[in-house]
């Protein structure tokens, strides 16, 4: 027989989210009657607005008659999607040809891990979204789970936590590294100042690295002082790959639609342009986005899909707003519980001392039928921390919060 791929092998089993749903199905199994409410998971759950389906629904028609169908398109995007994306998102501090359509980021970094190879340092933030650490062993950049160690060997933790304000000391950013960086934060919800993101470009310029700066929830920040892109931040054109998605603004995590920019200055050390890999490398094991969620994508950045986007991101952000104060609650409060995230972001990251995140999870699944996401799943710095996601119906959520509010934890 073949040999399994070592790199795939060195993957640590215990994947966060099946363990979730093993422990969900035995408590459903021997509590029938329990009405169970996740508030664990990070996927969408309210319908598509208006516009957007009437955006898809236009390319459908389209796609069903003679002079519109079309086949394989450019693999990098519709032109009309990347300027749409450079002149509205970016107020063109990156191009259209900057910009690369994709079926979605967590697709795009796996395909940018194949772009950077094996030979390269990963440094991410800890605790992280599971495809910076797991896509980098997938591909050989990091290797099996150091013996009595929490992490993978070969990977840069750079810890956030309560005593950083969740943005890492990069000090330990080391040469030639990708770093990866989420703002706002999943699972933290902490979202980088301006200050905070000079500091980052700086470093990376300094340690001649390449960040890839991950903004999936860009949408959620309603504070006009913090920063949507990692483009605001002057020499970062330089050093950074920005890629986002559809998914989180306008419910197209089933959809399938993201992005990925490549600014032209960005080069590797051979003076070769990364761009230009990028559009190799694309061509190649990617045939470019569906073309009816290109055009779905870009009814939602014309005035009335941003509008849109707004009231729907405004519902989740109300949500993550009736969580925060649920665990408010007296008993809370005596356990010492601290809150964080929640109001440019859709996720509330709660601290719970002197508690091991599997036994939170435990306790709230037991004790309020509430399903969350135990921190430690992201990484070592996640311990003792749980992720309440507010990416729910309003309905549900309020039960939730019910429930959670007349909860004693101790
Ligand atoms: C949900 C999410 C994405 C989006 O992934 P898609 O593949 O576009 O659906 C990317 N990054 C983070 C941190 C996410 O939570």
């Amino acid at each position: 027989m073949l040999k399994r791929n070592p790199c795939i092998a060195h993957l640590s089993s215990g994947y966060l989210f099946p363990e979730i749903s093993r422990r969900r199905a035995a408590f459903a199994k021997a509590h029938p009657e329990a009405k169970i409410i996740s508030l664990g998971i990070g996927n969408t759950t309210e319908p598509l607005t208006p516009h957007v389906v009437s955006g898809l629904h236009e390319e459908v028609t389209r796609l069903g008659t003679a002079e519109g169908y079309s086949g394989y398109g450019d693999e990098t995007g519709s032109t009309a999607l990347r300027d749409k994306i450079s002149k509205v998102l970016y107020k063109g501090m990156v191009s259209a040809d900057e910009v690369y359509i994709s079926d979605g980021a967590k697709c795009d970094i796996g395909r940018l891990q194949y772009l950077f190879g094996r030979d390269v340092t990963v440094a991410v933030q800890d605790p992280a979204y599971p495809v910076y650490v797991d896509g980098s062993v997938m591909i050989g950049a990091a290797g099996p789970v150091t013996e009595g160690g929490s992490g993978y060997s070969g990977i840069v933790y750079m810890p956030c936590t309560a005593e950083n304000n969740f943005f890492p000391d990069l000090a330990a950013i080391p040469k030639n590294a990708l770093i990866y960086f989420c703002s706002p934060n999943n699972p933290t919800g902490a979202v980088a100042t301006r200050e905070q993101l000079e500091a980052l470009v700086a470093r990376a310029i300094e340690q001649e690295s390449i960040i890839i700066f991950d903004s999936a929830y860009s949408s959620y920040i309603r504070d006009p002082q913090l920063p949507r892109s990692i483009y605001e931040i002057p020499g970062s054109r330089t050093c950074a790959i920005e890629v986002s998605s559809f998914s989180k603004p306008i419910g197209f995590t089933g959809v399938r639609l993201g992005w990925t920019c490549i600014p032209s200055e960005l080069t590797f050390a051979d003076g070769t342009a990364v761009g230009k890999d990028w559009s190799r490398l694309v061509t190649t094991i990617f045939n470019g986005a569906s073309n009816i969620a290109q055009s779905g994508g870009l009814a939602s950045l014309d005035e009335k899909g941003l509008a849109e986007t707004r009231s729907l991101t405004d519902y989740y952000l109300e949500n993550a707003r009736l969580i925060r104060e649920a665990l408010c609650a007296p008993s809370f409060a005596k356990a010492g519980v601290t809150l964080y995230g929640g109001d440019n972001a859709p996720y509330v990251w709660a601290r719970f001392p002197g508690k091991k995140s599997w036994q939170i999870f435990d306790l709230l699944l037991e004790r309020s039928h509430v399903v969350c996401t135990p921190g430690a799943g992201f990484g070592p710095a996640g311990e003792s921390f749980i992720r309440f996601s507010s990416f729910g119906h309003r309905a549900q959520i309020q039960e939730a919060c019910e429930r959670l509010a007349k909860l004693d934890i101790d």
